[in-house]
């Protein structure tokens, strides 16, 4: 079947691009448990059905609304970052089309998502529910302040650029959480920031890559 043999294409080339980048991320292959989860969430129905010949190629594709789902390797990479048992509490800021959602879905306990465009949150919304990913939570709102009442989370993934860190994000991580964010202005260069926070609530950031993500909307509406 066409699509197993691209999900292999897809494994093949994270795989690739995983040791290509090796001496920026510090990490030379991504772990079982998150291969696995990008090897059974099939991204094909994420897509626009105009998209979904290309649905498997590692490369970003558009979700309408100008905004994009991102290459699966920056998908696994980010993913991986996280650190995620099947314990760990996940917000997620920027459902888009509900993809990334899903691959953390299969590796955590419950992902709260949270997407301001109403017509992406409601749709992925609806597709999440259809493929029954029961343990995700969406939101449709402004997610630049986090989600309080969830609060405090073992991981914070951001898909979106922002020109800082949200204040509201670094609080609402657990001590010992993880956080992955690009950082940087729109259409210039940005860094995947990982933020640490250890058990006495000291914070550590560390860049990993340079990526290009969509911007991160942080007025309040
Ligand atoms: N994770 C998504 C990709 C999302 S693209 C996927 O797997 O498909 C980034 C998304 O972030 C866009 O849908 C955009 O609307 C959303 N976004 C940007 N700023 C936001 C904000 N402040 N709060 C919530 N969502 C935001």
């Amino acid at each position: 079947m066409a699509r197993k043999t691209n999900i292999k294409r897809m494994l093949k080339d994270i795989e690739n691009e995983a040791k290509f980048t090796a001496s920026y991320t510090g990490r030379e292959r991504f772990s079982d448990r998150v291969m696995q989860a990008m090897g059974d969430v099939v991204r094909d129905k994420f897509v626009d059905s105009v998209a979904e010949d290309y649905a498997y190629d590692n490369g970003p594709l558009p979700i309408g609304y100008g905004q994009t789902i991102s290459q699966p390797y920056i998908v696994a990479l980010m993913t991986d970052l996280l650190d995620l048992t099947e314990d760990s509490v996940v917000l997620e800021i920027g459902t888009g089309s509900g993809y990334q959602a899903a691959i953390l879905s299969k590796l955590a306990k419950t992902v709260y998502s949270i997407e301001r465009i109403p017509e992406l949150c409601e749709s992925a919304r609806a597709r999440l529910k259809m493929l029954g990913y029961d343990n995700v939570e969406t939101l449709c709102a402004n997610g630049y302040y986090g989600w309080e009442e969830k609060a405090p989370f073992d991981a914070i993934t951001v898909t979106a650029a922002a020109a800082h860190i949200p204040q509201a994000l670094i609080k609402q991580l657990k001590p010992g959480g993880r956080m992955v964010i690009p950082v940087g202005l729109p259409y210039m260069h940005q860094e995947l920031m990982l933020v640490t926070k250890d058990q006495q609530g000291n914070i550590t950031t560390d860049a990993i890559l340079g990526v290009a993500f969509v911007p991160l909307v942080t007025e309040k509406e």
